[in-house]
């Protein structure tokens, strides 16, 4: 500290105390943005009218995933009128996942709340998402019942929603939403990378944390346009796969591996002692039957798979075991 330092008065600091006390952050929201320069003011706005209501104090931290239109300058605007919104900037783009990642590891709030730039969620929900969290959930998704989005968008997100609820046993109906509610602890240690934002309710329910969720009103997009293309659909259906690997099957691969290769085995190895039968029994040489190399190839690729998880297996067993969640821990 200098030396030119000077005290406050001791008499007036305690009045400026009681008039304002310093208030706990008690919800973060945290909002990436990739050029969105004419949605953001109104968005801060409709921000404030929402939550000023709540009476619970709060932050407004923006991730500008390295926009190249005027976002930042309208973000430093933003935090000139109002201290409580923040911005981080990236020098390029780097994907929402990114931006989700980064935003979390700044946000202080007991409750994170996540939502798009764009004015297509709503920040009147937020208190209804909020209210559902503390209800007794980790996580409240936003479930986008009546989208206005085109068509183009809706049916591959319909399949991939029907998908990876299949596939991963829970049931959410908008995997994808931008709108949801956090606690703390869930977005603490979780990885967000790529574009694994589109699973983030899949991690948390691998980590034991409730998810659910509730209907939330949606707006057709009114400035810029999308940022995701026709990708989203193929880079979505390769991060499940990846998902899978990483939640349900990454400590257990030859059970994923083995089922895959059983079954392929088993096609082979029947389709192959047909036609052996039927040239024992009716004569029937096997040179004139193409279908047998189909057979021999399932019988090879169906050890192949048996072989691969196996492999997995033995990976598995040499790998430190650091990825346990680990709820509380008592250790005196
Ligand atoms: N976004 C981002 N980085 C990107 C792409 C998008 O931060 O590389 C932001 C975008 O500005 C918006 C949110 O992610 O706030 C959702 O994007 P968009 O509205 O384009 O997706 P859609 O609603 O079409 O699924
Ligand atoms: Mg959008």
């Amino acid at each position: 500290m200098s030396d030119s330092y000077q005290k406050p008065e001791v008499g007036e600091n305690q009045k400026q105390f009681r008039e304002r006390p310093p208030k706990k952050i008690e919800v973060s929201v945290v909002i990436p943005l990739y050029n969105e320069e004419q949605s953001l003011m109104p968005l801060s706005l409709a921000i404030r009218d929402a939550l000023d209501r709540m009476r619970s104090a709060y932050e407004v931290i923006f991730v500008d995933d390295g926009s190249t239109d005027n976002s930042l300058k309208v973000l430093r605007e933003i935090h000139r009128k109002n201290r409580r919104y923040k911005f981080i900037s990236f020098r390029r783009n780097y994907g929402k996942s990114a931006a989700l990642s980064v935003g979390f590891r700044q946000a202080v709030g007991k409750i994170v709340v996540t939502m798009d730039a764009d004015l297509q969620d709503d920040p009147n929900e937020i208190p209804r998402l909020i209210e559902k969290l503390e209800t007794g959930y980790d996580l409240v998704n936003g479930w986008k019942k009546k989208r206005h989005d085109p068509i183009s968008k809706t049916i591959p997100s319909k399949l991939f929603n029907f998908t990876t609820s299949l596939l991963t046993g829970i049931k959410l109906r908008d995997f994808n939403s931008g709108l949801k509610a956090y606690k703390r602890e869930v977005i603490q240690d979780m990885k967000v990378y790529g574009e694994m934002h589109r699973f983030l309710p899949v991690l948390a329910h691998w980590a034991g944390y409730k998810v659910t969720e509730i209907p939330v009103t949606h707006h057709p997009r009114k400035f810029g346009k999308t940022k995701f293309g026709i990708s989203r659909f193929w880079h979505g259906l390769l991060d499940l796969v990846t998902v899978l690997f990483t939640t349900r099957y990454s400590k257990r691969p030859l059970h994923f591996f083995g089922v895959l290769g059983l079954v392929t085995f088993l096609a082979g190895f029947i389709i192959d002692l047909e036609i052996v039968i039927e040239k024992l029994v009716g004569q029937t040489a096997i040179s004139n039957r193409p279908l047998f190399i189909v057979g021999v190839l399932f019988i090879i690729v169906g050890i192949q798979f048996v072989s691969i998880g196996l492999l997995g297996e033995m990976i598995t067993r040499t790998r430190p075991e650091e990825e346990y969640v680990i709820k509380e821990k008592v250790f005196n």
